[in-house]
């Protein structure tokens, strides 16, 4: 199980989620990509695993609007398009920005 991030900064200018997972591996995600990857109920088919949520859909100036918390293992991200069930685990955000380094 990944550890959290030492550090979460929101990048409005960059339109990023900068993650610190250790001083020599800070990613920057894209505010899009994460949030088109988000992994709740109404994005994801809980049964299939089929990905719901048509990226194309998501605007292209989708930001954070609050971020908490959920307990010691996850982020919860509310977004500007009103979207907020989104539970981001640090396992998930770890995959995620495994993905963004291979770009
Ligand atoms: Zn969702």
């Amino acid at each position: 199980m990944a550890d959290a991030p030492q550090n979460i900064r929101v990048l409005s200018e960059d339109r990023t989620l900068e993650l610190t997972w250790t001083p020599d591996r800070v990613v920057k995600l894209p505010f899009h990509f994460v949030r088109c990857q988000c992994p709740c109920a109404a994005c994801v088919d809980e049964h299939t695993g089929v990905r719901l949520l048509k990226p194309a859909t998501i605007p292209e100036d989708i930001a954070p609007t609050g971020m908490g918390f959920s307990g010691n293992y996850a982020l919860k991200i509310g977004w500007s398009d009103g979207h907020h069930t989104g539970l981001f685990t640090w396992d998930f955000l770890d995959e995620l920005s495994n993905q963004q380094e291979a770009l």
